[in-house]
């Protein structure tokens, strides 16, 4: 056997031999599943297979990049190089890029990211003059999506009288006309958006027999990881290219279906021995990610999943220590425990920054974690917040490219038409996209042909549109020339967008500078990447593809010592040490919008499991009783997850806040709400929990009176005056309007930064004159 096989156990290697037929790896977390595809593709080319033959999708670019730097130390770089490796979306991008004249396309198509195809969407109920309340972009946005996955096109929206009815139910009649419009309009740009990608390889697949042909002879080999969570668009190109010669392997664990709200569709894999001949069905058992501790945990709470299949996770690995169970009393405290627990274990332990990550349900509870973190010094990347390449200056700087390429893309025109600010107003936009519509052109054709078409501009106006279109056209002749870096850099410096940012001298405009240096430093790379690369094409699609399609995650760069932030959606399939899973609180996670039925709620629960089995040593569990959700403070309670986990696993933390907690210094985190309206909600004590202290069921009873602490009552009665500029530790800096009350009751007035006008009670508010 190949010395590369040994690391592999005797359940693994089953699969990876199997070098022929269909077959499905169902196993739960740690087992090794990604592994196993990872060595299969590793022996397949051993075996004599042509990397050329063999397509592997994974879920995330990043996770396609560790596997074919895995394969290629096993069977060396320049064989894995010519792999077929990616996200659905990037792997089928480029195959839409060499038939895009079948569907009418051109081959430089731009990608639409999510915030391009909102913003034409909210255009589109704008011309509509649809009621923008009832017609919301995001929603229409999410509709139109999962049509899209689901493979409704418009035509076949419009023949189903169910789906009209159900959009008239809801109040959006029109949902159909948005739709129609915004295909048309996204055609007309030459643009597909990410869902396009998925439906116009459908599309191709179906319509073109011969194209379909090409590539099930091209991918004779088909692997596919995180199968749980295809769609039903992806479900539908895995079948067609893998029909004629069947061989495909897909792992998954249906216990880690977690994107069913965008589409996933676990039968994908419950059905899979039905949609081939003589499917052969391996399981894994042995876990070698965590600690017994932590998968016993795990394994205690998906067992409360009615819908499963049945799968057996043990380990070998050592006992480990308990599952920490921590409750705070607000968000701010968790994430102060957070930072503090990471910086302990870091010293006792002489771990890493990147060996911890801090899981939270949604992206807005980073922002606590976060501060804690930057408190202590402690560096952290956030995956999954705006991309680099969708921040505003970057996104402003590709438009010019985007449109360099493609003059038809709506989206990028609109965008920089008027930025740098060029004395473009709306209305005259609004006469080109009317202009355009009519004559069924492009905006860009109609500058072009200002002179010829019927529109009313007047002559200044048209001064400054001739001037815009001609630069355009300048930087696409030098697109002939120049590389990608050197427009990029000539663009930066002609439309004067570095003015622009370097103008206000502010810190952020200084960022914004540097972000668009970071960008040209990057397509430097590219480039010279690039010339090493025998058969590289047009580069500047090139590398605006790759933009379009990065996430987050591939914008990694080396092996940077930071802690990792996520939600728990981007964490799938990923393993750190340590895990911190944050804001267990009923309403928060569970969501408060998945309670509605059994299958929502036990997604939330297999969330819950994702998040618990990427830890190897140790997991935190943490919730705050009180937290500021949409700008206002909610009392919370513990989430019945953590009930859910049997007792045995835990140790419940004699919560760090409550043994120095004055209610003094908790006040003056309230601020601006009176003493006696101050209300501790009783921490619900986690019901089964036999080993919680006393001392921590701090009910309100227990609470000393305000009066009896020995707080600083008097701590600013006769120090401030109307006019003060203060500062408070949460509305930032303001301005005192207003003195009013006596004694204990006296409050002020004052107008903050952040937050407006309050009224202070001043023995609670902690606030610094400056
Ligand atoms: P997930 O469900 O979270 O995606 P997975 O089933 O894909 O997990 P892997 O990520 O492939 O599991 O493996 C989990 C960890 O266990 C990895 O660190 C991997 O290197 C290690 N591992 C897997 N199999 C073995 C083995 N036979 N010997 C040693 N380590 C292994
Ligand atoms: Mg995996």
């Amino acid at each position: 056997m190949e010395t590369f096989l040994k690391q592999l156990n005797e359940a693994q290697l089953a699969p990876t031999l199997q070098k022929d037929g269909a077959m499905i790896v169902i196993a739960g977390a740690g087992s090794g599943k990604t592994r196993v595809l990872t060595y299969r593709i590793a022996y397949l080319m051993h075996q004599g297979v042509d990397p050329f033959n063999i397509l592997a999708l994974t879920f995330t670019n990043k996770a396609a990049r560790e596997m074919k730097s895995r394969i290629a130390t096993i069977v060396g770089e320049s064989e894995a190089k010519n792999l077929w490796m990616g996200t659905f979306h990037s792997v089928f991008a480029r195959i839409l890029r060499y038939e895009a004249d079948r569907l009418g396309y051109p081959s430089n198509f731009t990608i639409y990211d999510t915030q391009d195809s909102q913003r034409l969407i909210s255009s589109i109920i704008k011309e509509l003059k649809l009621d923008k309340d009832v017609y919301k972009y995001k929603q229409i946005y999410s509709r139109i999506s999962s049509y899209k996955n689901s493979l409704i096109t418009v035509k076949a929206y419009f023949q189903n009288p169910e789906l009209i009815e159900a959009d008239a139910m809801a109040r959006r009649p029109r949902l159909g006309d948005i739709y129609k419009e915004y295909v048309d309009r996204c055609f007309k740009a030459g643009a597909m958006d990410f869902d396009d990608l998925l439906l116009k390889t459908n599309e191709l697949l179906t319509r073109f027999p011969d194209v379909l042909a090409k590539y099930q002879d091209r991918f004779r080999y088909i692997l596919v990881d995180e199968y749980q969570d295809t769609n039903h668009s992806q479900y539908l190109i895995v079948r067609a290219l893998s029909d004629r010669f069947q061989n495909i392997c897909v792992v998954g664990d249906d216990a880690q279906s977690i994107y069913a709200f965008r589409g996933a569709n676990i039968n994908n894999i419950l059905n899979f021995q039905r949609d081939y001949d003589d499917v052969k069905v391996f399981r894994l058992e042995q876990n070698y990610r965590s600690t017994k501790n932590i998968v016993n945990a795990a394994n205690s709470i998906i067992d409360k999943n009615q819908t499963k299949l049945d799968k057996v996770v043990w380990t070998a690995n050592e006992e480990g220590a308990k599952i920490k169970v921590n409750r705070l009393m607000t968000d701010g405290d968790e994430g102060r425990f957070v930072a503090s627990s990471i910086f302990e274990n870091k010293m006792q332990n002489q771990m890493h920054n990147k060996d911890f990550a801090v899981l939270y349900r949604t992206n807005a509870q980073s922002r606590a974690i976060e501060d804690a973190l930057r408190k202590r010094d402690i560096p952290y990347r956030i995956f999954g917040g705006l991309s680099f390449y969708q921040r505003k200056e970057i996104k402003d700087v590709l438009s010019y490219l985007r449109l360099v390429i493609n003059p038809a893309d709506e989206e990028a025109l609109k965008r920089i038409i008027n930025f740098p600010p060029r004395g473009i107003g709306q209305t005259t936009i609004d006469r080109l996209i009317v202009a355009a519509n009519g004559y069924d052109r492009s905006i860009f054709e109609i500058l072009q042909n200002l002179n010829k078409v019927e529109i009313n501009l007047n002559s200044g106006t048209r001064n400054k549109l001739q001037d815009f279109t001609t630069m355009i056209e300048s930087f696409q002749v030098m697109n002939k020339s120049a590389n990608a870096f050197e427009l990029a850099e000539h663009v930066t410096k002609v439309t004067g967008i570095l003015k622009e940012f370097n103008k206000d001298g502010t810190p952020e405009g200084i960022a914004r500078m540097e972000n668009i240096e970071e960008l040209l430093n990057g397509m430097k790379d590219f480039v010279e990447e690039q010339k090493e690369l025998a058969d590289a094409t047009g580069s500047l699609t090139e590398f605006l593809e790759d933009v379009a399609l990065a996430t987050d995650l591939d914008n990694e760069k080396g092996d940077i010592d930071r802690v990792s932030l996520m939600t728990i959606h981007l964490a799938k399939g990923l393993e750190f040490p340590y895990v911190y899973i944050v804001g267990l609180e009923e309403d928060l996670f569970p969501s408060a919008m998945s309670m509605n039925t059994r299958s929502e709620l036990e997604e939330e629960r297999r969330l819950f499991y994702v998040a618990l089995t990427r830890a190897e040593k140790q997991a935190y569990l943490t919730y705050a009783l009180s937290r500021y959700r949409w700008g206002k403070l909610i009392d919370s309670d513990p989430s019945r997850f953590i009930e859910e986990i049997d007792d045995e696993y835990l140790e419940i933390l004699t919560p760090i806040e409550e043994r120095r907690f004055n209610p003094m210094l908790d006040a003056n985190i309230f601020g601006d709400v009176e003493p006696n309206k101050i209300r501790y909600k009783p921490a619900k004590t986690i019901r089964k929990k036999t080993e919680v202290p006393k001392k921590v069921i701090n009910t309100p009873k227990n609470l000393k009176p305000l009066s009896q602490t020995n707080g600083n009552t008097n701590l600013f009665d006769s120090k401030l005056v109307v006019g003060n500029v203060v500062k408070h530790i949460r509305f930032g800096k303001g301005e005192v309007l207003k003195i009013e009350g006596k004694g204990a009751d006296i409050k002020a007035e004052i107008d903050f930064e952040n937050g407006g006008v309050k009224k202070l009670l001043l023995r609670f508010a902690k606030l610094e004159i400056l």
